[in-house]
């Protein structure tokens, strides 16, 4: 079966081709930062009219790259939410009317289970059941994944996300949109010890995250610093702020992986293209004696790859979900709690 993937949910359009005898054939992305840049932040409608310009062509290019035609493709999955509404529609409408006109069924992909399930198309993929950090722009949970639509929610953040701590913080240090690669690539030459922030919740007794205080931190050391302030500090600025969320991070996953008993623990979405990140769940796997598997790197942000394998595997579970009703809708608020219930 041959699964056609649309992603649009942010400022990132992707398609790809997921065989589930071959596995991935391609994937084309187009990613709207540059455009986004000038307003440091994603600009809804300008997203939404981006995707309309992008998404044919990057059909194109993926069924040029595996040399099939439209008509081989079986079925089509595409992100029915969580995210921005006129962006989600783009790829909806494109997915429907593609199938309209194809015959093909269509199926909406949670987009979180499309970053949940996006590790399991790395080289050496894990076994279920696994302890998953998703730490992506939107969302910083911690689940017990024991197959595709089998997630127990064990903690989240009660506020930001730590994607955007990262991008909040790169901000006040003068870092463009999206600053997390920019703010961690700087920490690189941050003296550790110069400043030492919050660990939020790092000792609290449950799985649950909290990230805005940490940026507010940030803001007041920025604050108390001249109006030029040194590149050197900078840095060490950044350097305080990503030991902070990278120890919160990894200790909670060391939390998980022990109460639950798993041996095997997931990371998925943006932050999880962090170095400083991998490099300590890295350590507390060898010291601990579990098993840390990533997505490959191009797979961390959003993309079309995550979205057909998602639909590929709902699909393989349950064929009759792709339909013939084109009459699609998004839902740009779609706790993932209600997709574990259906
Ligand atoms: P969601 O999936 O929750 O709706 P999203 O789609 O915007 O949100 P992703 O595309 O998974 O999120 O990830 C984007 C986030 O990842 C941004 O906040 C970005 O700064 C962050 N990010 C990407 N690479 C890195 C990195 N190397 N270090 C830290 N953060 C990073
Ligand atoms: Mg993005
Ligand atoms: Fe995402």
């Amino acid at each position: 079966m041959i699964v056609l993937g649309v992603e649009s949910s942010c400022d990132e359009t992707g398609l790809a081709l997921y065989d589930t005898e071959q596995g991935l054939l391609a994937h084309a992305l187009h990613s709207q930062i540059a455009m986004h840049q000038e307003y440091g932040g994603v600009v809804p409608e300008l997203a939404s009219r981006d995707h309309i310009r992008r998404a044919l062509p990057l059909l194109t290019e993926v069924l040029s790259k595996s040399g099939l035609e439209k008509q081989q493709i079986d079925a089509i999955a595409y992100t029915q939410g969580p995210g921005l509404a006129g962006a989600l529609l783009v790829g909806a409408s494109v997915a429907c009317g593609l199938g309209l006109a194809l015959d093909k069924p269509v199926l909406g992909v949670h987009h979180l289970e499309g970053h949940l399930l996006s590790p399991l198309l790395a080289s050496k993929p894990p076994e279920f059941p696994f302890i998953a950090l998703l730490v992506s722009g939107g969302h910083t949970q911690l689940m017990r994944v024991d197959g595709v639509g089998r997630y127990q929610l064990l903690g989240e953040t009660l506020d930001d996300a730590a994607g955007e701590a990262f991008d909040k913080s790169a901000k006040l240090l003068g870092l463009s949109y999206p600053g997390g690669p920019a703010i961690s690539r700087m920490a690189e030459f941050g003296d550790p010890a110069a400043y030492k922030f919050p660990r939020p919740m790092l000792h609290s007794k449950d799985l649950n995250f909290s990230f805005s205080g940490l940026k507010t931190a940030v803001l007041t050391v920025v604050k108390n610093h001249p109006a030029n302030i040194c590149e050197q500090d900078k840095a060490n600025i950044a350097r305080g702020f990503v030991d902070a969320i990278v120890d919160v991070l990894t200790a909670k996953c060391v939390t998980a992986i022990r109460e639950s008993g798993l041996k095997r623990l997931v990371i998925a979405g943006g932050v999880g293209a962090n170095q400083q990140l991998r490099a300590s769940l890295n350590a507390a796997a060898q010291k601990r004696r579990f098993q840390v598997y990533y997505p490959e790197l191009e797979f961390c942000t959003d993309n079309g790859a995550m979205i057909a394998f998602a639909g590929a595997m709902r699909l393989k579970k349950n064929p009759a979900l792709a339909t013939r009703d084109y009459g699609f809708n998004v839902r740009p608020r779609w706790p993932l709690q209600e997709l574990l219930e259906a």
